[in-house]
């Protein structure tokens, strides 16, 4: 069997590498445990030295790592630049607080001396999806690591590419071979890694299927799991908003990556009395962005990843269409090779189409109208998922209080769009998964909090 990349921007096959057989793969989680029971007892020192080294180097190949994005899942070049530094960041930041998260503390209680202390679980699996090629792989990897845990990592088969360079890299920053590998592996072999005694957790990030499938299994040998699936994010847009700011965020924040990301700002639910000088604005900032060649600067939006998930994404819009919503801008299918859809904006959303119950992983923004502020907050929270959400208000204290109070999601914005940030946790509520990567929380995912009491 082979894994492929194709260059969604042409259709072009770049690569075919042949995926491990069982024995490979078998011999690398053994090495793993084996690497994992030695890295236990490394100092923390030196694992944020191996981060720190990993850091340096994402920053010193920043254009060739770009380069390798834009041409395995058509990234523009300045996103994949930024997503690099954020890497480097992640891998940073846990470097200097990863200790202090892991530093066990005293509990008093009736013993003479009681404390929780956090251990490494071993080996954990981490199955990982093409749209942020190395950000999802590097906030993983980087507390994992810290922890002192192995990392064996199964990436979406197109951006195999991608996988052996990180690879590659976590090698070069020093870590020991056998404690970072990449499986080259189709879906259909994850149930029998996660089943290996020698593996103690997964995480996955992708979509709700594949969460669905990955839980089901762990499930069954009572292994850890964290899931960061897909969401459907909801902006409210309320009557006194800046809508010109509102505008320009959520235009950002629908269009980074092509849309194909999992807190894209995906549905904008106005109150009915700003609706149409936001639909106006939401255009106009849709329509400027410039569609083109990944590798070519000043591109804002490249091909979709995948000619078959542009062609769903269509679909969808499609079907919108037909329940009777309105196209205000796109949805056409460009001529030529290359898997583009244009920037589309979609209004009379309303439930029963896909637009307003499925994610849309693409470039396509949905309005949706709301009669007032409890109706968009209704409408907000009538999603399947549950992964950001934001509110544009110019009364922060009421934005604050929707924020913390109503909004059902696992991250809530005021005023601007949703994002990861190494310091902030991140995950989700409802089919959008269950656990938490990045700051405090993320490091003790894969840990055993474990309780001391001496008599
Ligand atoms: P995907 O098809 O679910 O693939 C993600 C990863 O899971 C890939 O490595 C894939 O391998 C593997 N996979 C697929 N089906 C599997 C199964 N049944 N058992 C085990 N592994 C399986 O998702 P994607 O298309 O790459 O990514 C888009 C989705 O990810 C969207 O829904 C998006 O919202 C979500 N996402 C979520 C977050 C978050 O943090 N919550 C972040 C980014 C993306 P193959 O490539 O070999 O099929």
């Amino acid at each position: 069997m082979a894994l492929e990349t194709v260059n969604p921007a042409t259709g072009e096959l770049v690569h075919r590498y042949d995926e491990h057989d069982d024995e490979a793969v078998g011999r690398m989680l053994a090495e793993a445990a084996c690497a994992a029971a030695g890295w236990r007892r490394s100092a923390f020192a030196e694992r944020a030295a191996g981060l720190t080294r990993a850091a340096g180097l994402l920053e010193a190949r920043r254009e060739e790592l770009a380069r390798l994005m834009a041409i395995e899942m058509g990234k523009p070049l300045a996103q994949g630049r930024s997503e690099v530094d954020k890497c480097a960041s992640v891998c940073r930041y846990y470097a200097s607080e990863g200790q202090r998260f892991l530093s066990p503390e005293d509990i008093p209680t009736d013993a003479a001396h009681s404390f929780f202390t956090f251990q490494p679980l071993g080996v954990v699996l981490a199955v990982m999806p093409w749209n942020f090629p190395f950000w999802q792989v590097f906030r993983f990897a980087a507390p994992a690591l810290m922890a002192g845990n192995a990392g064996l990592l199964k990436h979406a088969s197109n951006v195999t590419g991608c996988a052996l360079a990180i690879e590659e890299l976590v090698h070069a920053a020093g870590f020991p071979l056998p404690l970072f590998r990449t499986l080259r592996i189709g879906s259909s072999r994850v149930a029998r890694v996660i089943e290996s005694p020698y593996v103690q957790a997964v995480t996955l990030t992708g979509s709700t299927p594949a969460g669905r499938s990955v839980a089901a299994t762990a499930g069954g040998v009572l292994k850890k799991v964290v899931l960061e699936l897909g969401g459907s994010d909801a902006y409210v847009i309320l009557e006194d908003a800046d809508l010109e700011a509102a505008a320009e965020a959520c235009a950002f924040s629908r269009l980074l990556n092509g849309g194909q990301s999992c807190i894209a700002a995906k549905r904008f639910v106005v109150v009915e009395s700003v609706r149409a000088r936001f639909e106006e604005l939401l255009v106009e900032r849709m329509r400027a962005r410039r569609m083109g060649d990944p590798l070519q600067d000043g591109i804002d939006l490249g091909p979709q990843a995948r000619h078959e998930l542009r062609d769903e994404l269509h679909q969808q819009v499609e079907r919108s269409l037909r329940g009777g919503a309105r196209l205000l801008l796109g949805g056409v299918l460009p001529d030529g090779p290359g898997a583009f859809y244009p920037p589309t904006v979609l209004s009379h959303v309303a439930k029963g189409q896909p637009a307003y119950d499925e994610e849309t992983f693409g470039p396509v923004a949905a309005i949706i109208a709301a009669r007032d502020e409890q109706d968009a907050l209704r409408i907000a929270n009538d999603s399947i998922f549950g992964l950001g959400a934001a509110v544009f208000t110019s009364d922060l204290v009421r934005g604050e209080r929707l924020a913390a109070e109503e909004l059902e999601a696992g991250s809530c914005f005021v005023n601007t769009f949703v994002r990861s940030d190494p310091r902030l946790p991140f995950g989700g509520i409802k089919e959008s998964g269950f656990g938490r990567e990045l700051g405090l929380f993320g490091i003790r995912e894969f840990v055993n909090i474990k309780t001391v009491y001496v008599k």
